[in-house]
């Protein structure tokens, strides 16, 4: 695999092998490199106007900048894909990041459905940490879902990981308002979406409510075909409409399905926090790595 625009001999300068490709999204291509026997990922976001020929929006100096930033404030956390080194070349910014084997949750959803309660809810305990971090150092992640949620390995019950802090953003006192809605209408929050409104770190844990909701139902609650208009998508989480309309959620425990109920509220200031949902019992329970059944 390699990639078209990136000129050889700065390929060959840097000091990583290339390898396999591991994924792709709107911004970046991502594939295995190995350095000194060690594997990790080399994510390349093309800079603006190199991009078009992969048929990718470009990255600017500002946005990659801010990544970095991100990246580097969170340090080496294991609910995250962590920032190991940094290049830049003519066209392209280059990160090193922690290498997780296991790809990503919604590929597994795509080819196993959903997922058993028990490995559910560890992975809403591992993305609880993970967001409890991000909030301990001012950071909101803003596209929280399950392309961006990476398995560290290909075991069954491996840990997952957040990974892509491409539209992360600081927040807090000494940070401007976050206000623009960026992200993934289905996975956004309902204050998010809301032209002109200031929001905060909330908007994380609708996300992982959307997420949990969609681990155990195996759709999107907003997007139950994955064929409605983004504006429709958005009408309908403007106004928090969802349900457990489908009989699969007849077999749901009543613990998972009160979670949810507290993590999908319009309202910021009621919705649960990292805090709640690591000692709410359906996902404390996932406590150790996992185990437990449907
Ligand atoms: P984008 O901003 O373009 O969405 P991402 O950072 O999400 O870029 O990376 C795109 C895809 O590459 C991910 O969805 C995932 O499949 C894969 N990927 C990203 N980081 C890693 C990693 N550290 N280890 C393994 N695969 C990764
Ligand atoms: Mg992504």
């Amino acid at each position: 695999y390699c990639a078209p625009c990136f000129r050889e001999a700065e390929w060959a300068a840097l000091p990583y092998e290339r390898g396999a490709r591991l994924g792709a999204g709107a911004f970046a291509h991502v594939q295995r490199c190995r350095r000194d026997g060690e594997e990790y990922a080399m994510k390349v976001a093309y800079k603006r106007g190199a991009a078009a020929r992969e048929k990718k929006e470009g990255v600017s100096r500002r946005a990659a900048t801010v990544e970095l930033t991100i990246l580097a404030r969170l340090g080496r956390h294991p609910t995250l894909v962590g920032l190991v080194d940094r290049f830049e070349t003519s066209d392209a910014f280059v990160f090193i990041l922690e290498l997780a084997t296991g790809g990503e949750v919604f590929e597994r959803i795509c080819t196993d459905g959903p997922y058993a309660e028990g490995a559910a809810a560890a992975v809403v305990r591992q993305l609880a940490l993970g967001v409890r971090h991000l909030q301990a150092v001012g950071v909101c992640h803003r596209d929280i879902k399950p392309e961006n949620l990476l398995h560290a390995s290909a075991a069954p019950l491996a840990p997952v990981k957040l990974a892509d802090f491409g539209l992360a953003t600081l927040y807090g006192p000494r940070q401007p308002p976050m206000i623009s809605a960026v992200g993934t209408p289905a996975y956004s929050a309902p204050e998010l979406l809301e032209p002109g409104v200031e929001y905060g770190g909330e908007v994380d844990l609708w996300s992982v409510g959307v997420v949990l909701f969609v681990l155990l139902g195996g759709y999107n609650p907003f997007d139950p075909f994955g064929d409605a208009e983004p504006n429709e998508i958005r009408k309908r989480v403007r106004g928090c409409e969802w349900t457990f309309g489908a009989p699969l959620w007849q077999k749901v425990s009543a613990a998972a399905k009160d979670l949810l109920c507290k993590l999908l509220v319009a309202e910021p200031q009621r919705r649960a926090t990292a805090a709640d949902l690591l000692t709410h019992e359906w996902v404390s329970g996932a406590a150790g790595g996992g185990g437990g059944g449907a």
